[in-house]
């Protein structure tokens, strides 16, 4: 046979092959068809999309769905990966606790790291005036139990730390996550219904972020791992409908537990009371909103306080969850936005793991910072 022609048939045969690999591989990364004219909950039926990517499949047989780690195996996976994350502040601490004098400069090197640690210059200030006068005449191992003791004080501040989401006659118990975009709102609201589900409640998810293209396609995923429903609208479509319609669906099927993620485009302040204030009105129509839960990135130091006072201003918070503690030595934030706001913090994120959400413990986040 001529060369030229045997060449010619390698070259056919290879694209051809080359072909077949692109379409399989790209068989199951399509995104499901779920745009609805109005909002709606994706039911686990039947799907009717077979090249949808596993995870987005409506239809989940129970025993495909992910088991949430329990509350006590997550607790000590994820207080371990706090301690390393803080260890600046920490080193600092068993600097002044070993010291054999404690002097004015120990005292400085305290404050800084304290500082630097978001607790706010003031409040730094103040604490380590506190402790100058608790340690007169102290050692330094009993310099730990006062230093421990002084911050207790200051992160547990005496606030019930627990979800609200009371059993309600008339309907589910509704919770809002709110937040600048990108503080981690989405993946904490995925969190919390594996958080919840662990915990045997019904859930229900309300794609109210209509306005970032993957929030709802986000949120979906998360619930479709752990076999909860997710009520969501047309992108740009109007999130207080979205949030009234999970009320609904949520209340009709008798779920325990709605959980609504919000928009959170923070471009003017008017902009936000008009978007996030009338979700808020809105999916409280027929029921009251028992948790207003405001994320805030922890890495983002002191522009996270100003966030905070914004939101807080809009809508009535009752309760802060702090992401990205994993990723900073800034976990003095806590005692920071917990005075500036008088809300609690209740939960913290510490991975993106799907079950890298804690409750917080002002305790152990104390013997964390203090070691
Ligand atoms: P949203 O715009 O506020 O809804 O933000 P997303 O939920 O989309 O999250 C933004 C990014 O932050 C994503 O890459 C998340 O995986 C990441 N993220 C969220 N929470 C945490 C956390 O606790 N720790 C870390 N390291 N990353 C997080």
């Amino acid at each position: 046979m001529d060369s030229n022609l045997i060449i010619g048939i390698i070259a056919a045969l290879a694209v051809i092959v080359g072909i077949g690999i692109y379409v399989s591989k790209n068989k199951g990364s399509k995104p499901p068809v779920t745009q609805r004219p109005v909002a709606q909950a994706i039911k686990y039926e039947a799907p009717t999309q077979v090249d949808a990517p596993a995870a987005m499949q409506p239809q989940v047989e129970t025993d495909q769905l992910d088991k949430p780690e329990s509350t006590g195996q997550r607790s000590t996976r994820l207080k371990d990966r706090f301690d390393k994350s803080q260890n600046s502040l920490s080193s600092s601490f068993k600097a002044l606790f070993s010291a054999s004098e404690v002097n004015d400069d120990s005292w400085t090197e305290l404050e800084d790291q304290l500082i630097l640690a978001d607790v706010g210059a003031s409040t730094s200030v103040e604490i380590v005036e506190n402790l100058k006068k608790s340690a007169r005449g102290k050692s330094g191992a009993d310099l730990k139990e006062v230093v421990k003791a002084e911050l207790n004080k200051l992160v547990d501040a005496g606030f019930n730390r627990e979800l609200n989401l009371p059993t309600k006659s008339a309907g589910p118990a509704v919770l809002l996550t709110v937040g600048v975009n990108g503080t981690g709102k989405t993946t904490t609201t995925g969190k919390l219904a594996r958080f919840l589900v662990a915990q045997n409640k019904k859930v229900l998810l309300g794609a109210a972020d209509t306005f970032r293209a993957a929030a709802a396609e986000q949120l979906a995923t998360w619930g479709s791992r752990v076999g909860v429903e997710v009520v969501r609208g047309p992108e740009g479509g109007d999130p207080a409908s979205v949030a009234f319609d999970a009320v609904q669906t949520g209340t009709s099927e008798k779920v325990d537990v709605v959980l609504i993620d919000t928009a959170g485009r923070l471009h003017t302040k008017q902009g936000l009371m008009d978007e996030l204030g009338k979700v808020h009105r809105v999916a409280s129509k027929n029921t009251s909103i028992d948790e207003v839960l405001l994320v805030i990135d922890a890495t983002i130091g002191q522009n996270g306080l100003t966030q905070a006072k914004v939101f807080a201003e809009v809508v009535p918070v009752t309760g802060i969850v702090l992401t990205k503690l994993d990723g900073t030595a800034k976990g003095g934030i806590v005692i920071a936005v917990q005075q500036a706001l008088q809300v609690p913090v209740k939960l913290v994120g510490l991975g993106e793991g799907p079950d890298d959400l804690a409750k917080f413990d002002p305790a152990e986040f104390v013997n964390g910072l203090v070691g």
